[in-house]
C-alpha cells in the first residue's frame, strides 16, 4: 500500500484543504484519517467553520463508501472460500477430503489418510 502525502498532518489541517484535494484522497489518504474522521468532534467552538464542517462530513461519507466496499469484499471473498471448500479435493483412491492437509501421496498418486493406512497395514 503507498502511504499517504498526508502522513504527520494535524487532521484540522485536512479539514482546511480544498475540497478538490480532499476529492482526490484516496484509501490510503482515509485510512490514514480513518479514526479521526470518525471520532473526530470539534473541541473548541472557534475550530469549527462552516468548510471545516463541510470537509468532515464529506470524508466521512467516503469513509462510509470505503466501509461498506470492504464490507462487500470480505463477503465476497468468505463465499468463494466456501464454495472452494465444498468443492473439495477428489482424490486417486476416489475419496474425497476437504482440506490439503488430508491428502497424502501415494504411489498410485493421491490417496486420503484411511486408504493410506489400509494399504500400508
Ligand atoms: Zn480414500
Amino acid at each position: 500500500m503507498t502511504e499517504s502525502k498526508y502522513q504527520g498532518k494535524d487532521f484540522l489541517e485536512i479539514l482546511d484543504l480544498k475540497k478538490e484535494q480532499l476529492e482526490n484522497f484516496g484509501k490510503n489518504d482515509i485510512d490514514l484519517f480513518r479514526y479521526a474522521i470518525k471520532n473526530f468532534s470539534f473541541a473548541y467552538s472557534n475550530d469549527f467553520t462552516k468548510e471545516r464542517g463541510e470537509n468532515h462530513s464529506f470524508l466521512y461519507k467516503k469513509l462510509k463508501e470505503i466501509e461498506k466496499k470492504e464490507k462487500e469484499e470480505k463477503k465476497e471473498k468468505e463465499e468463494k472460500e466456501e464454495k472452494e471448500e465444498k468443492k473439495g479435493y477428489k482424490l486417486s483412491c476416489g475419496c474425497t477430503v476437504w482440506s490439503r492437509d488430508e491428502i497424502m501421496g501415494a504411489s498410485f498418486g493421491s490417496s486420503c489418510a484411511d486408504c493410506y493406512d489400509r494399504m500400508n497395514e
